[in-house]
This record gives structure tokens, C-alpha cells and sequence, in this order.
């Protein structure tokens, strides 16, 4: 048990330094992601709005094409009132012109809607692309700026990096997840050393028989106030870098 829990003290060390390694990042990271989301989301909408935009063509090529043969008919039927014979053909074909006149209303009030909502989406269209060019190269600022603090940090962070995977490597599963749960509770001293009678990390008073026990680090004791793993460290075993 000692020596698991000089090397869970070790890697607590380490552990800490990795995450000050990665505190040096900054909100660099957490930025990066939020463009990257917030750019998908400008994407899918441009996506969205060029498909509409092709359907809008497709719909209006039909119309425009329906507007031609009614114009044909029209002129068709007009040319008929020419040679009618009798007052009920006349009639006839007057009731006919009508009919398609309403039709040519109808059909070029489609082809105005469609032009109009073209006009809408293009609009839209533009700013999206603006916002999305704008985002790409603030995403490309911050991604640069980000490689340059990994690649400054590159080295010690897998000199330590090395040195937690030869530590997790040494220590037994259950200790292991044991520390991992309260280092996701409190933080980065899960395992403190205990300090004139007192656990390092809530400062409740330790009876003096525990601390023997504590001491010789033969098994491992929890702080009965915060749960953290109590261990008792002296120079000789302090972890240098
Ligand atoms: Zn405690």
C-alpha cells in the first residue's frame, strides 16, 4: 500500500501540472468549439436556403413555361373572335379568354411571389455567407493561436504526459478510480498530506492515533470530514520534476 500511495501522490503532482499546462490554453479551446458549432449552424442554414432557392428556379421555369402556352391560347382565341359566325360562338370564346386571362393573373402572380422570395433568400443568402467568411477566419485566428501555445508547451506536456501513463500503469484499478472520484469532486488535492494533526485539505482534526496509522502508510484512510485520501509525506519522498 505504501508504495501505491507515494506513486498516487506522484501522479497527483503530475496530474496538476498537466492541467496547468492546459489552463495555459486559456478559453482557446472552449472558443475554438463554439465557432466550430456556431459556423455548422451558418452551413446548414446557407445549405437550406440554396435548396429552397432550387426549387424556387424549378417552380418558376414551370410557371414561366405555363405562362407562354395561356399567352398562346389567348392570342389563339383572340384571333378566333375574328371569323365567329354567330353571336353563340362569340359568346363561346369570350367566356374562354376570360377563363385564361384568370389563369394568366393567377399564374404571373405565382411568378412574382417566386421572384420576390428569390430576392428574400438572396439577401439572406449574402449575409449568410459575409457572417460565414467572418466566422472561417476568426476560427483560423484562434485555431493558429491555439496551435502556437500546444506547440510552446509540446515537450513538458508529454514529458508529463509520459510519466502519468507510467504511473496509472503501476497503480491498481479500484485505488485508481477511487482517487479520480474525488479529484472530479475536489479538485486537484484528492490526496493531501496531513499537517500538525490536521487533513490538508479540509483542515479537521486528525486523532493522534490515526496520524500513527497515517504515518506508516500501510493502508489506505479517507479524511472522515471530505473524503479526500490522507497520506503522510516527507522530503525524502518529495517527487521532483
Ligand atoms: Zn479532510
Amino acid at each position: 500500500m505504501r508504495d501505491s500511495l507515494v506513486n498516487l501522490m506522484e501522479l497527483q503532482k503530475v496530474e496538476n501540472e498537466l492541467d496547468a499546462l492546459e489552463s495555459l490554453k486559456g478559453d482557446l479551446p472552449h472558443k475554438v468549439r463554439e465557432l466550430e458549432s456556431e459556423l455548422n449552424r451558418l452551413k446548414t442554414e446557407q445549405e437550406n436556403y440554396e435548396n429552397e432557392l432550387n426549387e424556387l428556379k424549378r417552380a418558376k421555369a414551370h410557371w414561366d413555361t405555363e405562362l407562354k402556352v395561356l399567352q398562346d391560347q389567348l392570342a389563339k382565341y383572340q384571333e378566333q373572335l375574328y371569323s365567329v359566325q354567330s353571336n353563340r360562338e362569340y359568346d363561346a370564346i369570350t367566356v374562354e379568354i376570360d377563363a385564361t386571362k384568370e389563369k394568366i393573373d393567377d399564374a404571373e402572380t405565382r411568378i412574382v411571389e417566386f421572384m420576390e422570395r428569390e430576392d428574400q433568400i438572396q439577401n439572406a443568402l449574402e449575409e449568410l455567407t459575409s457572417k460565414i467568411d467572418a466566422g472561417e477566419e476568426e476560427l483560423e485566428d484562434k485555431r493558429t493561436e491555439l496551435d502556437e501555445k500546444i506547440k510552446a508547451t509540446e515537450n513538458e506536456y508529454r514529458k508529463w504526459e509520459d510519466k502519468r501513463k507510467a504511473l496509472v500503469n503501476n497503480l491498481n484499478k479500484p485505488l485508481l478510480s477511487q482517487y479520480r472520484r474525488i479529484r472530479r469532486v475536489k479538485g486537484h488535492n484528492a490526496v493531501v498530506n496531513v499537517n500538525k494533526y490536521a487533513c490538508g485539505g479540509c483542515y479537521s482534526a486528525i486523532p493522534p492515533q490515526k496520524v500513527v496509522e497515517i504515518r506508516t502508510m500501510n493502508q489506505l484512510i479517507i479524511c472522515e470530514s471530505c473524503g479526500r485520501i490522507l497520506v503522510y509525506e516527507n522530503e525524502s519522498e518529495a517527487v521532483t520534476s
